[in-house]
Order: structure tokens, then sequence, then C-alpha cells
């Protein structure tokens, strides 16, 4: 079996350091490794439209800035196909017909779902889009027929219901549709990124991000203004690492060589932690190392992103050409799907042999 990778990013914003650990650095390393047969990316536009549909300017503008972070971060034209999710029309057809395959109950348990329905106080008025996005995802999962979806923890039910969807199709209709697995971070800190606000998810929704885009000068000054331990009020107070999202970055993003370059008092981040949990280090001292470490990722990204910014209609004509493609892989997928529910009509000369049989037995 061949193997395949589809995993995107809703067009709701531009992309932020959270993405990167959760999912885009991920990903480059998979493109990067030649175990995968083929990768698709999606930008997904339609997704947005379920929870933005009042906004169609913001999700158009944004889908540059995702296709520049993308390429920015070392997603790589001529090894995965970028696409755009609207331009696919048989991932809605899919949607269609898995949709019987799922009940409101089902979808009400979903804790993502119901979690960001909260989020967008959406409680007396869901739109039906949003509530069924689990489905679409579904559908773009299935139609490239992906085995691996590397994701953030908060994506891991839709990879569920996926799965769900995919043994009943299979079960009802016969062996058609892939069942895909969710890829987490390996490292605990990147499942789920806090937000600089100590919000529990940075989240391009709760405006609590540091962009890929961002200059050097706005990550400093989002950093220097970063949540930590509300206790940690002087220096020699005894702080506490655990929850402080300034720790859970340098988790995520620190390697023991970057003290030496940066901050040679310490060898590595445990005994930096352990100083600032017995009290007598500041948090701007902890800051600044953190600012410095974050740049070692953010420059290389910004430089690659300036050369691209130079070339607007050539990241135009990526999306379309992998629009295109993986809309022959979508369709193929859509015929298998009719085919197995008996909906093909046209192609089925069995059927229509059948039928001429039954009406006019004698012949
Ligand atoms: P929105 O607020 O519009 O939902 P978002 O910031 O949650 O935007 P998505 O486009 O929904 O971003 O998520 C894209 C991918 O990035 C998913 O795989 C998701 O799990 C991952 N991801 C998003 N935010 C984080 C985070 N803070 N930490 C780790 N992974 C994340
Ligand atoms: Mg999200």
């Amino acid at each position: 079996m061949p193997k395949i990778i589809l995993t995107g990013d809703r067009p709701t914003g531009p992309l932020h350091v959270g993405h990167y650990v959760g999912s885009l650095k991920g990903r480059v390393e998979l493109q990067n490794s030649g175990v995968y047969d083929k990768v698709f990316i999606m930008i997904a536009d339609a997704q947005a439209l379920t929870d933005n549909a009042e906004h169609p300017e913001k999700v158009r503008q944004n889908i540059i800035e995702v296709a520049l972070d993308y390429l920015s971060c070392g997603l790589d034209p001529s090894r995965t196909t970028l696409l755009i999710q609207s331009q696919i029309p048989e991932l809605c057809e899919l949607s269609f017909y898995y949709m019987n395959l799922v009940t409101v109950s089902r979808l009400q348990r979903n804790p993502t779902v119901k979690s960001e329905i909260q989020m967008r106080n959406f409680e007396a008025s869901i739109p039906v889009g949003f509530f069924t996005y689990p489905i679409s995802q579904a559908a773009d999962i299935t139609a490239f027929g992906a085995t691996t979806v590397p994701v953030g923890e908060d994506q891991l039910p839709m990879v569920e219901q996926t799965r769900e969807i995919v043994r009943k199709f299979n079960s009802v209709y016969g062996d058609t549709l892939t069942e895909p697995e969710a890829l987490l971070p390996g490292n605990k800190a990147c499942l789920r990124l806090p937000g600089i606000d100590g919000k529990e998810k940075m989240s391009k929704s709760l405006n609590n991000c540091i962009y890929l885009s961002d200059t050097a000068e706005d990550v400093r000054k989002k950093v220097m203004s970063m949540f930590t331990d509300p206790n940690h009020l002087q220096v020699s107070d005894p702080g506490k690492v655990e929850g402080n999202p300034v720790f859970t970055y340098l988790d995520a993003f620190c390697r023991d060589e970057m003290f030496a370059e940066y901050l040679p008092e310490y060898a590595n981040l445990e005994e930096l932690k352990a100083h600032y949990t017995r009290g007598g280090l500041g948090d701007v001292k902890v800051k600044k190392f953190l600012n410095r470490v974050l740049e070692e990722t953010l420059t290389p990204v910004r430089a690659r992103r300036k050369e691209w910014e130079q070339d607007i209609p050539a990241v135009y004509e990526i999306l379309k050409k992998g629009s295109e493609a993986a809309r022959e892989t979508a369709a193929q997928t859509l015929d298998n799907v009719k085919a197995a529910m008996k909906i093909n009509y046209f192609e089925d000369h069995a059927l229509i042999a059948e039928q001429a049989k039954k009406y006019r037995p004698a012949e």
C-alpha cells in the first residue's frame, strides 16, 4: 500500500509558531524523509468559511499568507502537492455521502468541536457547515487515500471520526477507503503550544500568536510581554515552570547547543529551570534567551519568505498546478466510492443489461 500524507491549515490568518512545532516542522521532515510516496498539503478555505461565512475577504487574503508560510518553512512544490480545498469539488460530493454514515449525537460528542463552539459563542447558533466539518475533514483525508495525517493534538478527534467513517463505509459498501493514522509531534510541548497570554492554545482566532511572518522586532516585543508565573514578582522569588509558557516554548524550541552560544552559564534547560524554580533568576533574562532561541528558527524562515514575496504570481501558479493534480486523485476516489455505492449507473453495463432483460425477458 502506498504511504500517503494529507494535512493542512485553515486560511484564517498567517501561520504561527504553534503551527510550526505542532505540524509544519514535522511535515517538512516527512517530505524530506523519502519514506512517503505522496504528500498533499491543503489550504482548507472551505473549512475556514464554515465559521467565517461573513468574512470571505479574510479567507481570500490569507490563502497567500499560508502559502508563503509553507514555502518559507521548506515545503517544496516539486515534492509536495500544495492545494486549495475549494478547488476540488469532489470533496463536497464525498462529504455529502459520508453524512449518511454519521449521527448528530456522534458529532455533538466531538470534544474539539465542543470547545470551538464555546470559543466562538456559537452555542445557540452553530452553522450546520461548522457542526459537520469533521465529516468534510474525513472527505479530505480519504479523497487522497491518506495513510498518515500529521496534526496537532486538537485534531485527534477528527482523525478518529474519519477512521469510524472509513470502517462504516467499508463494512456497508465493501473495501474502498483507506483508514488513516494520526501522527503527533514527538515532543510533548509541541502538541499544543500555549498562547503568549498563557491560554491553553496559541490560535489565530484568539489573537495570542507569534507569527512566522512577524518581524524580529514584533517577536521581541511579544516575547518580552509574555505571560509567565504571576507569583514570580521579584527576581529572588521562587518561580514555577509548569504552565509557564516561556518555559513551554523553550521546551519546544531550545536545543542544548544554544546555551553554549547564548547563555553559557547554564549547560542545558534543566539547569535553567532548576534556577528559576529555586529563585534568583529573573523573567527578563529568560525571555531574552527565548527570543534568541526563537530567532534561530525564524530568521531563515523570514529570509526565504522575502524571496518568495518577490514572485507572488508564481506562488498562485504552484497552488493552481497542485490543485489540478490533487483533483485527479480525488476524482479517482470519488469514482471508486460511487461504484461501491452503486450510483455509477452509466458505467454499470451489467445493470443496464439486467434491467433490459427484466422488461424484455424473451430476448
Ligand atoms: P483557527 O483558530 O482558525 O482554528 P488554528 O490556529 O487552530 O486556527 P488550524 O488551521 O485550525 O489553526 O490548525 C492547523 C494545524 O496546526 C492543525 O494540525 C493543528 O493541530 C495545528 N495547531 C494549531 N495550533 C496549534 C498549537 N497551538 N500547537 C500545536 N499545534 C497547533
Ligand atoms: Mg483550529
